[in-house]
C-alpha cells in the first residue's frame, strides 16, 4: 500500500521545482530543527482571542513593509489597496486601520457596499472606491460618507443624477472601463459618448478611470493600448480623465508599462506572490494558528481519517489539530503540505476534514497537546505560495477562503 511517506518521497522533486519566494526564512527553520530550539510559533505561546482554535494573527509590520515594497516597485506611485472579500480573508477591520497609516497607501478599493461601510466603521480616513454595483439608496448613503462610486453601465447617468440630487453635490467617481475582460465596466468601444454624458451632466466629479486585465500576457498589452487610446480620445475632446489605474498584483510584478498614474494591487499587499513570482520582497502578513488537541501513537497497518487515505508502514506518532476545511485550510493540503510546530515541519496525512487536520510526527516525541501550530504563515514550509503549489490550488484560494468567522488579532 502506498503510504504518505512514499507519496512525499515520490513528489519531492516536484516540490523542489516549485519556485519559492526570496524572503523565506528557511535558514531559521533549519537551525531550529537541528538545534532542537523551539521556533517562533512555540515560543510565542499565543492563544485565540475568542478562547477557541483556530485563529488568525495579522502582522501589521508585514502589511506596512509590503505597502512600502509595492510603492517602491511602482516607482513611488500612489497605491490603491484592494481590500475586497474581507481583506482577502485577513479581516477588513484588522487590515484597514493598519494600511490607513501607511504613507504609500492612497486609498482602498472594495467590491461590495457592505465592505465600504465596514471600512468606514473601522475608522479608516483614506478614500474608499466601491468597484461594484450599488443601489440608489446605498450609493447615496455611501457617497455622502465619501465613498467613490465606479459607474460601469448604461444606467449610470440616471443613477448618478439621483445620487447627486440626494447628496446635494456632484458624486466623486472612477469610471470602470471594460477593455476586454468582459466582466464589469463600460465597453471601451462604446464608452466615449457615455463618458461625455457623465462628464457633461454636472452630476459627477470624475477622479479617475480604471480597467482590469485578463492577465493573459499577450492580451494585456492590447487591453492597455485600448485603455490608452480611449483616454487620448477623451482628452482630444477636452475631457479630463483624472487618475488612470489598471495594475493589480500580476501587472505590478510583470508589466511596468501598465503602472499609469496609480497601482491597484491586493494579493501582494498580504505578502503572497501572483503566478510567475516576480522580483519583489514580500512577507506573508498573517498566520493561521491552532493548538494541538491530541497526540497518539499508531501501529504499522493503522489507517488515519476518512477512507484510511494514509496507512502507517511502521509505528508512528500523530497529532490532531482542531482546524479543517470549514476554517479555510484546503482539503488538498493532504497532497503534500506541512504544518509547523515549534519550528519543525510535519506532513499533513489522512484527510483534512471539516474541523480537523492530522499530522505525522514520525518518531518525534517533542509535540504535546496545547502546542501551537502554524498552518499558514511567513515561513517557507507554510508560506501561502508553498501551500498553494503543494495542494495544487490557486494562492488566492489560500487567502480568500480563510473562514470569515475566524477569531483574530493584529500583532
Ligand atoms: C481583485 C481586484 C484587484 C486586485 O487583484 P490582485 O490580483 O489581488 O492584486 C484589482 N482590481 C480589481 C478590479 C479587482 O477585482
Amino acid at each position: 500500500m502506498r503510504t504518505r511517506r512514499n507519496f512525499l518521497a515520490s513528489s519531492a522533486s516536484l516540490l523542489a521545482a516549485a519556485s519559492l519566494p526570496s524572503t523565506l526564512r528557511r535558514a531559521d527553520l533549519e537551525s531550529a530543527h537541528t538545534t532542537g530550539e523551539p521556533g517562533p510559533a512555540a515560543r510565542k505561546q499565543a492563544a485565540s482571542p475568542a478562547g477557541y482554535d483556530p485563529w488568525l494573527e495579522v502582522e501589521a509590520a508585514a502589511l506596512l513593509a509590503n505597502a512600502g515594497e509595492v510603492a517602491r516597485i511602482a516607482g513611488g506611485r500612489p497605491v490603491l489597496a484592494v481590500l475586497k472579500n474581507n481583506a482577502y480573508g485577513l479581516g477588513l477591520d484588522r487590515v484597514g486601520p493598519v494600511l490607513d497609516r501607511a504613507p504609500e497607501i492612497a486609498g482602498f478599493a472594495v467590491v461590495k457596499p457592505d465592505e465600504a461601510a465596514a471600512l468606514l466603521e473601522a475608522g479608516v480616513r483614506k478614500p474608499i472606491l466601491l468597484m461594484g454595483l450599488v443601489r440608489t439608496a446605498d450609493g447615496a448613503d455611501l457617497a455622502r460618507r465619501g465613498v467613490r462610486l465606479a459607474p460601469f453601465d448604461d444606467g449610470a447617468p440616471a443613477l448618478l443624477r439621483e445620487t447627486a440630487r440626494r447628496i446635494g453635490r456632484p458624486v466623486p467617481v472612477h469610471l470602470y472601463i471594460d477593455t476586454g475582460m468582459n466582466r464589469l465596466g463600460m465597453r471601451h468601444d462604446r464608452a466615449l459618448p457615455w463618458i461625455e454624458a457623465l462628464a457633461g451632466s454636472g452630476d459627477t466629479h470624475i477622479e479617475g478611470w480604471f480597467t482590469a486585465f485578463t492577465e493573459d500576457d499577450d492580451f494585456d498589452a492590447e487591453q492597455l493600448a485600448r485603455f490608452r487610446r480611449l483616454a487620448a480620445a477623451a482628452r482630444e475632446r477636452g475631457l479630463a480623465t483624472g487618475s488612470l489605474h489598471a495594475a493589480s498584483s500580476h501587472a505590478l510584478v510583470h508589466r511596468p508599462d501598465a503602472f499609469l498614474d496609480m497601482v491597484r494591487p491586493g494579493l501582494v499587499l498580504y505578502g503572497a506572490y501572483p503566478v510567475g513570482g516576480g522580483a519583489a520582497a514580500l512577507r506573508p502578513a498573517f498566520r493561521l494558528q491552532a493548538r494541538v488537541v491530541r497526540v497518539e501513537r499508531i501501529q504499522a497497518g493503522d489507517g488515519v481519517s476518512y477512507d484510511r487515505n494514509y496507512v502507517a508502514d511502521r509505528p508512528t506518532w500523530i497529532a490532531t489539530l482542531p482546524v479543517g476545511h470549514a476554517d479555510g485550510y484546503p482539503r488538498r493540503a493532504v497532497e503534500g503540505a506541512a504544518v509547523l510546530i515549534g519550528g519543525r515541519s510535519y506532513p499533513v496525512i489522512g484527510a483534512v476534514s471539516a474541523s480537523h487536520t492530522i499530522l505525522e510526527l514520525g518518531q518525534d516525541r517533542s509535540v504535546e497537546p496545547g502546542d501551537t501550530a502554524t498552518l499558514v504563515g511567513p515561513e517557507a514550509e507554510v508560506h501561502p505560495n508553498t501551500l498553494a503549489s503543494r495542494a495544487g490550488i490557486s494562492v488566492y484560494d489560500v487567502l480568500m477562503h480563510l473562514g470569515a468567522k475566524l477569531p483574530g488579532f493584529v500583532v
